[in-house]
């Protein structure tokens, strides 16, 4: 079984990772913040009982949390961010623990301090399953300086038990959420492998038609790049493939395929999409690309396939060619289709641009 560790992967991979993190539990994240902010100002009427009447002493530090708490709802709306937004979150979750301090500062009665721990805590562990570990053992751990610098105005009764409190519960918790982020690395891995697999031809290890749903909307078929961008499309179609299977054998017609594909993915541009489009049919989507462009390059990739030598025997391509004009990208395949029987009826191993005027 493959061990899945943080430390394994790049620089790159890891922001994608924390982001991923975030984004997943963004929603929960979002709710603890609510329901925690929610918890401190329900806990006025808890003043109130221990003042044994209406606790307008602690009605400012319990209503002036409102302001880091609007604040942070409005950021989290526009900032998608992890490394801004679980920082913000942690500062609001230490905004709560200093309302809190001024609060207790103000009741006769402290000896709730660490029943009111107990529920921050909980807080923090809830707060650990958006953010990256580091941030959370940063952000819980200055519970424990809270702790210290409170007590200089609150002077707890019980500090010793207020640390013999919350250090083991601050480790448990770090532990806990170390333990949390393997399991989403390990379930983050495997839905990256799963990904690439749906959208992936085994054989020629080139994209296969799953790809067009990834870069185009389910809904309206169009494609997701920029709308004044040109993108063209090539269809590329074996020339007498059949032959190469009933002369050479399906294997030697497999090796063709990959030698094929090799040959395609080395001629675009990394930004380029080599697609299998079905059994010796392949499909170039070319962002950036206008029609004119789009035929040197098609005509480029039909001479080097037909001076290339894969070790079976000769080989021919009929290329269609298309430009996407906006909409659903299957009018543009429709349009490279036509063009390539064009290119097929015209002798073979020819490049057909498919013409508006058509
Ligand atoms: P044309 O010039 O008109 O395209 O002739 P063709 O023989 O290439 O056309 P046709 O579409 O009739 O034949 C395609 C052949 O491709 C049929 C099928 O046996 C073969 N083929 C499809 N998928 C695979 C594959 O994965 N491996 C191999 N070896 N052959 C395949
Ligand atoms: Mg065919
Ligand atoms: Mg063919």
């Amino acid at each position: 079984m493959e061990k899945f560790v943080v430390g394994k992967l790049s620089k790159e991979e890891r922001k994608a990772f924390y982001q991923s993190k975030y984004d997943y539990y963004r929603a929960f994240n979002l709710c603890m913040a609510i329901v925690a902010v929610a918890a401190y100002l329900s806990y006025f009427f808890t003043d109130c009982g221990i003042f044994g009447r209406f606790a307008y002493e602690t009605l400012l530090p319990r209503v002036i949390i409102l302001i880091p708490f609007i604040s942070y709802m409005v950021m989290q709306k526009k900032i998608k961010d992890y490394r801004i937004m679980v920082p913000l979150t942690y500062l609001l979750i230490h905004c709560i623990i200093w309302c809190t301090d001024w609060a207790t500062y103000l009741l006769p009665d402290r000896q709730h301090a660490i029943s009111g721990m107990i529920i921050m805590n909980l807080i923090f562990v809830c707060a650990g399953f958006a953010a990256p570990f580091s941030y959370s053992i940063v952000g819980h751990c200055l519970l424990i300086a809270d702790i210290a610098l409170a007590n200089l105005f609150i002077h707890y009764d019980n500090l010793d038990m207020m640390y013999m409190f919350n250090i083991p519960a601050v480790i448990a918790v770090c532990v806990m959420h170390n333990m949390m982020q393997r399991v989403y690395l390990e379930q983050y891995i495997t839905k990256d492998k799963l990904e690439k697999l749906v959208v992936h031809d085994q054989l020629t290890d080139m994209f296969n038609r799953n790809k067009m749903k990834e870069i185009s909307d389910a809904m309206t078929g169009q494609l997701i790049f920029e709308p004044e961008l040109n993108v063209s499309m090539l269809l590329i179609d074996i020339d007498y493939f059949k032959k190469v299977n009933d002369e050479y054998g399906h294997e030697a017609g497999d090796k063709v395929l990959v030698h094929l594909a090799q040959l395609l993915k080395g001629s675009v541009r990394a930004t380029d999409y080599v697609i299998r489009w079905g059994g010796e049919e392949f499909l170039i989507v070319m962002p950036g690309c206008d029609s004119d462009q789009a035929m040197r390059i098609a005509e480029k990739i039909r001479e080097k396939v037909e001076q290339s030598n894969n070790g079976i025997c000769k080989m021919t391509i009929s290329i269609g060619v298309a430009l996407y004009h906006g909409g659903d990208y299957h009018d543009t395949i429709k349009n490279a289709d036509e063009a390539m029987y064009q290119a097929k009826a015209a002798g073979r191993n020819k490049v057909v641009l498919y013409e508006t005027a058509n």
